[in-house]
C-alpha cells in the first residue's frame, strides 16, 4: 500500500525499485533492444499507474504530483531513459481516459493499465508527425460498428502494446472529423511492428502499428466524434511536461557522477575539477536541469488548475526538456573525454537524449505552440 506516502517517501520508494529492477535488466534489454515488461509489471503492480487514478477507477486517488514524484524515482534510479519514454505514453493515455473516457471505458480500460498492460498513443502517419491533420487513418461505419483502416508509424511501445489509443478520421463526419478510438491490439486485423531501427531508446520499442477493418465498437470511440484534436492535445500537454521531468531527474544523479569524476581525474597538475572550463560546463548544466524542473512543475501546476497558460507552459516545457537532456548528457560526454566517447553509458545516453528533441512534438513545433499561444492569450487580455 502507497496511499500513505509523502510525495518524498514516494520518490525514494520508486527510486530504490527502479534500481532493483529497470536499472539491473537495461543492459539486457538493450541488446535485445526490447521493453522491460518484467519491470513493468513490478512497477504496476508497486501502484505506480494507481498513483493519479480515482479510488472508483480502482487507483490510489492520488493526483499527477504523486504520479510525478514515482515518476521522477524511476527516472532517477532506472537510469533508462527509454523505459521512461514508454511510460510517458502510458502516462498520457490513463490521462485521456480519465478526462474523455466515459464510465464503461474508464471500467474497461483502466484496470488493464493499471495492472500491467501496455499502451500505445498512435498519432503519427508516413505523411508526417508535427501536423497531425494530414492523418490518413479512417473509420467508416458499418452495422453499428466502425471499421478502422490505416498505418501509424513511429509509434512508442507500438510493436508491443496490448492497447493504443489511436487517432483517425470520420470522413461522414465531414470537415471536423478527427476522433480517438480505442484499441485492443490482439484484435483482428492489426499488424504492430516490426521495431524500428533507431539509433538510441532502444528499451522503448518503437514502430508501426496498421489497422485493416479493425472493428472498433462505437462505445471505444473516446470522447466525441471529432473532438479527437482537442483531445489529443490536451492528453499531449500531460507528456510534454513529463519530459520535463525526466531530463531533470535522470541528469540529477548524472551530473553528481560527473562532479565526483572531475574531483578523482587529473590534469596539469590539478584535479579537472579546479579547470573554470570544465566547472563551466557543469554549471551550465546546472542552470538548464533546475530552469526545466521548476518549468515542469510550474506547468504541471496550469495544467491541474485549467489555466489558460497551460498549453504554452507544456510547451516550453517539452522544448528545455529535449535540450536540456542534450545538454546534460553531452556534458557528461565531454567531461569523461575518451571514456565517454566510448561505446557505454554516456554515448548511450547522449543518442536516448537525442530523441527527445523529436518524439512528443519536435523542438520547432513547441517554438509554434508558444508564439500561438503568446498571441492567444493577448488577444484575450484585450478582448
Ligand atoms: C523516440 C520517438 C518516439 C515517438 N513516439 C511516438 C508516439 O508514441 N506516437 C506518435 O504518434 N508519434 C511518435 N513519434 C513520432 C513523432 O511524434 C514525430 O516524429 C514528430 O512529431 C515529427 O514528425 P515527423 O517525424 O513526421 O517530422 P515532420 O513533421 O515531417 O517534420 C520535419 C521537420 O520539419 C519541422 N517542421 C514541421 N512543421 C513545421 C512548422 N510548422 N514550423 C517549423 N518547423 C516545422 C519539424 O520540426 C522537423 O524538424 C515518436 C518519435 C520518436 C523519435
Amino acid at each position: 500500500m502507497i496511499h500513505h506516502f509523502s510525495d518524498t517517501d514516494l520518490r525514494a520508494h520508486f527510486r530504490n525499485l527502479a534500481a532493483e529492477t529497470v536499472a539491473r535488466r537495461a543492459e539486457g534489454c538493450l541488446k535485445e533492444g526490447r521493453l522491460d515488461r518484467d519491470s513493468w509489471q513490478e512497477l504496476s503492480d508497486a501502484g505506480m499507474w494507481r498513483l493519479a487514478v480515482p479510488v472508483e477507477w480502482g487507483g490510489n486517488g492520488g493526483t499527477w504530483w504523486d504520479f510525478v514524484a514515482a515518476f521522477e524515482g524511476i527516472a532517477s534510479g532506472g537510469r533508462d531513459i527509454g523505459f521512461c519514454l514508454s511510460m510517458v505514453a502510458q502516462a498520457g493515455l490513463i490521462r485521456s481516459l480519465l478526462i474523455y473516457g466515459d464510465e464503461e471505458q474508464k471500467g474497461y480500460w483502466l484496470p488493464r493499465l493499471l495492472g500491467g498492460d501496455v499502451g500505445a498513443t498512435a498519432l503519427t502517419e508516413t505523411t508526417g508527425g508535427s501536423d497531425v491533420t494530414r492523418i490518413a487513418t479512417s473509420a467508416t461505419r458499418v452495422e453499428g460498428r466502425y471499421l478502422l483502416t490505416g498505418h501509424k508509424d513511429h509509434i512508442t511501445n507500438g510493436p508491443v502494446a496490448d492497447v493504443a489509443l489511436i487517432l483517425g478520421r470520420v470522413p461522414e463526419r465531414g470537415e471536423h472529423d478527427i476522433t480517438l478510438f480505442m484499441v485492443d491490439l490482439k484484435d483482428r486485423g492489426v499488424q504492430q511492428g516490426p521495431v524500428e531501427d533507431m539509433m538510441g531508446n532502444r528499451t522503448s520499442p518503437t514502430g508501426p502499428i496498421a489497422l485493416d477493418s479493425v472493428a472498433v465498437e462505437t462505445k471505444n470511440i473516446v470522447g466525441a466524434i471529432g473532438g479527437g484534436i482537442e483531445a489529443i492535445y490536451n492528453t499531449i500537454s500531460l507528456d510534454r511536461l513529463l519530459y520535463g521531468v525526466l531530463a531533470a531527474a535522470y541528469l540529477d544523479p548524472l551530473l553528481d557522477e560527473v562532479l565526483d569524476y572531475t574531483s578523482r581525474r587529473h590534469a596539469f597538475k590539478v584535479p579537472i575539477a579546479d579547470h573554470q572550463y570544465v566547472q563551466g560546463r557543469i554549471t551550465d548544466a546546472k542552470f538548464a536541469i533546475e530552469a526545466t524542473r521548476w518549468v515542469s512543475y510550474g506547468a504541471l501546476d496550469a495544467l491541474m488548475q485549467n489555466s489558460p497558460q497551460a498549453s504554452l507552459m507544456c510547451s516550453v516545457a517539452k522544448y528545455h526538456a529535449g535540450e536540456t537532456l542534450k545538454l546534460g548528457t553531452e556534458t557528461a560526454l565531454r567531461v569523461y573525454g575518451h571514456l565517454g566517447y566510448m561505446e557505454g553509458p554516456h554515448a548511450r545516453a547522449f543518442r536516448d537524449a537525442l530523441g527527445t528533441v523529436i518524439a512528443g512534438g519536435t523542438a520547432e513545433m513547441q517554438r509554434k505552440n508558444v508564439f500561438n499561444q503568446m498571441r492567444r492569450l493577448a488577444i484575450s487580455a484585450t478582448a
